[in-house]
C-alpha cells in the first residue's frame, strides 16, 4: 500500500524523478477486506491487485525481486538477483514481520492469516471443516500491531458466519490488551450482545505458549487443549529490512522512528520509512499507509528543489469494521502536524465513530475500498 503509492506520487509530482519499485510477488494482495475471504464473501483472487498501472500510466520501474540489503550511508539497494541500485532517497515500506510463538515451530496449524495470501485460504478451509460444535480460537497481539480493529471485526464476521453454519459452535478470543484497544461501544455491544452466544472474550490473555500437535494454547491464566482452529496472529515489528538496516530504534526496537514532515529515518536522513514499517501516532492501516506515502513524495520532491518539507501536513483514516455479514460500523481520525512534541496529533473535532453498525455502512466500505486502491494502484 505505502510503495505503491509513494512510487505513483513521485512519478505525478516530480516528473522527472526516476523511480524504482522492488516488490517480491507477481501482484499484490490486499489485507484489506480479506476477513471476508473466511466467509466465503470474496474470493482470494478478488483481492489481487496488478502494479501494470505504475508502470503503464506512471513510468514507475517496477522491479519483481527481492532487496536483501540496504546501505543507508551510500543510499545503495542490493537486490537478490545481485542488481545493485543507487539513489538519491530510499523510501522502505516492507509492511511488518512476526514475532516467534514459543512451540509453533514451522508448522501451519495456527494460521495467523495477518498477511492477506495462502494463510488467508488456509484459515478459511479450517473454519469451513470445523465440526458444528467446535471451537475456534481467535488470539490478539499486544499493540501495536497492524489494522487496530482488524481482529475484533474478524471476530465478528466470524461469529456471524459461524451462527449460520456451525450453530453450536464458539469463537475464543484471547486479547494480550487489557481491553478493546478502538472502537470499544461498538465493539463491546457486538460482542457482548449481539455475539455473546458465540464469543468468549478474555482479556489481558496473553499467548505465551502454543503447542500445534495437541492444538493447546497457555496463557498465564489457562491452558487451552484440543481446540479446532486457531488463528494466531502473534506480536509484530518492522519487516526485517527495517532491522537489518539497523532502523528500528523506537517501540522496544520493533518500529523504525521518523519525523512525520517527511517520513525519514532519524537515524538516516535519506532514508525514509512508510506504512506499518514505522512507529508515528497514527494507526498501522492502509489508509494511513497511503496518506504518509503522499507526505513522503512531497517531502522528497521538494527536497530535490532545495525546499523545506510542508510544515503543518494533514492526514487521515477512515475504517469500516464489519459487525455482521452484512453490516459495519465506521471510523474516522484526522491527524495534524504538533510542531511543540514533531507529532501528527488526532484533531478531536473531527474524529468520529458510528453509533451501531448497518447495512448502508457496509456498503461504503466496498466504496471507499474501491477508491483507495484505485489511489494506491492505478
Ligand atoms: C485482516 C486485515 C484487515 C485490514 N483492514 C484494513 C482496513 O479496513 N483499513 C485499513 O486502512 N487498513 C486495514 N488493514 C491494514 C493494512 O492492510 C496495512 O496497514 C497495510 O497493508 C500496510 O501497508 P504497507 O505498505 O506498510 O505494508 P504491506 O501492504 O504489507 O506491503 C509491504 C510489501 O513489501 C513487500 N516486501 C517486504 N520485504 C521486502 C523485501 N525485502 N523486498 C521486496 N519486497 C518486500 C511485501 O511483499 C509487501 O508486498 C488490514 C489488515 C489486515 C491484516
Amino acid at each position: 500500500m505505502a510503495g505503491a503509492t509513494v512510487a505513483k506520487y513521485l512519478r505525478m509530482w516530480g516528473d522527472s524523478v526516476e523511480v524504482f519499485l522492488v516488490k517480491r510477488n507477481a501482484s499484490y494482495t490486499s489485507n484489506i477486506m480479506s476477513s471476508l475471504v473466511l466467509t466465503g464473501q470474496r474470493t482470494m483472487a478478488s483481492l489481487n491487485y496488478s502494479y501494470d498501472s505504475l508502470f503503464n500510466a506512471w513510468g514507475v520501474q517496477v522491479l519483481r525481486d527481492e532487496v536483501l540489503e540496504i546501505d543507508p550511508v551510500g543510499v545503495k539497494v542490493r537486490l537478490a538477483s545481485g542488481t545493485q541500485l543507487a539513489a538519491d532517497r530510499i523510501v522502505l515500506a516492507p509492511g511488518i514481520d512476526f514475532d516467534p510463538v514459543p512451540g509453533l515451530g514451522n508448522s501451519d496449524r495456527m494460521p495467523h492469516a495477518w498477511k492477506a495470501g495462502p494463510q488467508t485460504a488456509l484459515l478459511a478451509s479450517q473454519l469451513a471443516a470445523m465440526p458444528d460444535n467446535g471451537v475456534a480460537v481467535l488470539t490478539i497481539p499486544k499493540t501495536p500491531y497492524r489494522c487496530p480493529p482488524g481482529p475484533y471485526e474478524r471476530a465478528c464476521l466470524v461469529a456471524d458466519w459461524l451462527k449460520q453454519r456451525k450453530p453450536r459452535a464458539k469463537l475464543l478470543v484471547l486479547d494480550a490488551n487489557a481491553d478493546f484497544v478502538t472502537e470499544r461501544d461498538n465493539f463491546s455491544r457486538a460482542f457482548n450482545d449481539l455475539h455473546g452466544d458465540v464469543i468468549d472474550y478474555r482479556t489481558s490473555a496473553e499467548v505465551l505458549q502454543v503447542d500445534p500437535a495437541t492444538m493447546s494454547i497457555t496463557t498465564a491464566a489457562e491452558t487451552f487443549r484440543n481446540v479446532d482452529v486457531v488463528n494466531l496472529i502473534p506480536r509484530q515489528r518492522a519487516g526485517s529490512l527495517v532491522t537489518a538496516t539497523g532502523l528500528a530504534n523506537a517501540t522496544e526496537g520493533r518500529f523504525a522512528a521518523v519525523d512525520p514532515l517527511s517520513y525519514a529515518s532519524t537515524l538516516a536522513p535519506r532514508i525514509h520509512v512508510i506504512g506499518d514499517a514505522s512507529a508515528t501516532t497514527q494507526p498501522k492501516a492502509g489508509h494511513i499507509a497511503n496518506q504518509e506515502a503522499k507526505v513522503c513524495a512531497d517531502a522528497i520532491i521538494r527536497s530535490f528543489a532545495s525546499l523545506a518539507p510542508d510544515p503543518a501536513p494533514v492526514t487521515n483514516s477512515a475504517c469500516y469494521s464489519t459487525i455482521t455479514m452484512r453490516q459495519a460500523s465506521w471510523l474516522t481520525a484526522v491527524f495534524q502536524y504538533n510542531p511543540a512534541n514533531g507529532t501528527m496529533q488526532p484533531v478531536a473535532a473531527s474524529s468520529a465513530a458510528s453509533v451501531g453498525w448497518n447495512k448502508d455502512h457496509f456498503d461504503q466500505m466496498n466504496t471507499w475500498f474501491k477508491a483507495l486502491m484505485a489511489d494506491s494502484f492505478s
